[in-house]
């Protein structure tokens, strides 16, 4: 039988740290990932002290701007990210990352810090994150520690917060003049067949010439990260010239590289390959339209 598990709700980051170092607390942001695993998996909460809801926590649901960066609160919800204009005026794969998550009900109440925290391969906030350089502000008894999101999901998953941490907000620096952005993703209900896929761009675009770009594709590897052989190849490229459907190709590569064959590679490679060469075409569009 399930022992009694006390509940707690707190305004406040300091008490809520508070309670995480004197109990083993499971978190609670919107419960979408949360309500899932405790029904399909008996011991979820086993060894836990009790839940610590993170919604009426003041402060941490807020997108706010200074000179340099943009900071995201763990508790702002889906519907804020696509409903954001500062989101859309900066970071708009991360817009549309946040307006391609589960339904209207899922993404009233899902929060980014879920997405981040629960760490599953096809998290589709975390790409964007990672291809906009965003760092994770963590918060315990301690004080605050930051680390790049690219370093925080260990593992699917698995992620570098400690059982007394919670994580605050994302900080994000404001993209430099020329940036584009775009996300897109392969869904089940679209494509039966093919395993869910995604890929999020970041690219800096000067007089015609790719600055930089960071491609980060989601559920092509076990831990979303760059496709560095990919970006050294259309690095310093004329956007124009760069033939997408070669680079299709490469990213499949690459990917089968860090993963190796898998049962899913037959799908995967074609999906990733398409993904790659109209992540490219719209890019050209989109700096021959607005560049
Ligand atoms: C029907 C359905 C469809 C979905 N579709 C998609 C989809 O298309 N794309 C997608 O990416 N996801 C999808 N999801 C997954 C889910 O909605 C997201 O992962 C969501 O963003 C999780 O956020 P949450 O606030 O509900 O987190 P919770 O469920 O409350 O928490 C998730 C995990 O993160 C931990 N946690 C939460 N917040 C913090 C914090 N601030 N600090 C430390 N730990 C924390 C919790 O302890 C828990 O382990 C779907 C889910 C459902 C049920």
């Amino acid at each position: 039988m399930n022992k009694e598990l006390n509940y707690y709700s707190v305004k406040e980051v300091e008490e809520a740290v508070k309670l995480l170092a004197d109990n083993k607390l499971k978190l609670l942001a919107g419960g979408t990932d949360f309500m899932v695993d405790y029904r399909n998996e008996e011991d979820f909460l086993t060894g836990y002290d009790g839940i610590l809801d993170l919604s009426n926590i003041d402060g941490i649901d807020e997108i706010t701007e200074s000179d340099n960066h943009i900071e995201i609160g763990a508790m702002v919800t889906h519907k804020d990210l696509v409903k954001s204009d500062l989101i859309n005026k900066y970071y708009p794969a991360l817009a549309q990352s946040a307006a391609a998550i589960g339904s209207t009900q899922i993404r009233n109440r899902a929060t980014i810090g879920g997405n981040i925290c629960n760490a599953a391969a096809c998290a589709d906030t975390l790409g964007p994150l990672i291809a906009f350089e965003a760092r994770a502000i963590l918060e315990s008894v301690n004080g605050k520690r930051t680390m790049d999101v690219s370093e925080f999901v260990k593992w699917p998953y698995e992620t570098e917060i400690n059982d007394n941490e919670i994580l605050i907000s994302f900080t994000l620096p404001k993209p430099e003049e020329g940036t584009f952005s775009g996300f897109q993703k392969i869904g089940r209900r679209q494509a039966l067949a093919i395993t869910r896929i995604s890929l999020a761009v970041k690219a800096v675009i000067e007089s015609g010439i790719i600055k930089d770009i960071n491609l980060v594709p989601g559920s092509a590897t076990p831990v979303p990260t760059t496709f560095s052989e990919v970006e050294a190849e259309i690095k310093g490229k004329k956007l124009s010239e760069i033939d997408s459907k070669e680079i299709g190709e490469k990213a499949a590569e690459e990917m089968v590289g860090i993963t190796g064959e898998r049962w899913s590679t037959p799908y995967k490679k074609p999906a990733l390959a398409t993904l790659f060469r109209r992540a490219i075409k719209n890019l050209q569009e989109e700096v021959a339209n607005n560049g």
